[in-house]
């Protein structure tokens, strides 16, 4: 006879970790009729249901709070459960993802669907495209270390952009940004970004699609 597996820890491995999440986890189980009050020990046979049964039954998040919000029109009628940031179907436990998800939320609730990024390498825009897939936000970026510009080009951009972002910790040489800063037209705003990293590029450029003080950049 195959040994039976401890439930909480079947629990524990699928990021049901809290005493809480434990708990919300059983639930889920009892209600599908895979264990009973009282019982410890699950067999192996019925793991692949459980799993089943749970990913049914719950949304598994960080608990970031932005995550939360995030998740919540896919949770459908699923029960919120915090875990491990690995286990969340949200992030992914990625603050890069997170924040790239909060930044086409805020474009899709203020109708912003095109990005101007000034700066960054293209490992950075490669990332942020593939975080960004699927989610109505166009992207075009300019690296500054190996692309050069031309009027026409840069023109073309700024008419095209509901965004600019200038993303200044990243190399950027002056004579790419003013191509672009000098042309920018008076109804096109813009924000600079100071720190480093993907999230903030996102957070920052949120805060300004949402109208956040940034926004003042429009003058
Ligand atoms: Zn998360």
């Amino acid at each position: 006879m195959t040994e039976a597996v401890p439930i909480d820890e079947f629990l524990a491995g699928e990021g049901f970790i809290t005493e809480w999440a434990r708990y919300q986890g059983r639930a889920i189980l009892e209600q599908a009729g895979l264990t009973r009050a009282g019982k410890t020990g699950m067999a192996p046979g019925k793991l692949a249901q459980a799993r089943a049964a749970l990913a049914r039954g719950a949304l598994r998040t960080c608990g970031d709070p932005d995550c939360a919000r995030l998740g919540s029109p896919q949770q459908d009628g699923r029960l919120l459960v915090e875990g491990p940031p690995e286990s969340c179907e949200v992030c992914h436990g990625s603050n890069n993802r997170r924040a790239a998800l909060v930044l086409a939320e805020a474009c899709r609730a203020n109708g912003v669907r095109r990005l101007l990024i000034l700066g960054g390498t293209g490992a950075n825009h490669a990332e942020l495209r593939d975080l960004l897939t699927g989610k109505d936000v166009s992207l075009r970026c300019i690296d500054g270390s190996a692309q050069t510009v031309t009027k026409r080009d840069a023109l073309r951009d700024l008419d095209w952009a509901e965004l600019m972002v200038v993303w200044a910790s990243t190399p950027l040489p002056h004579k790419v940004s003013v191509s672009f800063t000098d042309e920018r037209p008076t109804t096109l705003p813009m924000i600079t970004v100071a720190r480093r990293g993907i999230a903030a590029l996102c957070r920052e450029a949120a805060i300004a699609v949402s109208g956040g003080p940034k926004r003042a950049g429009r003058q």
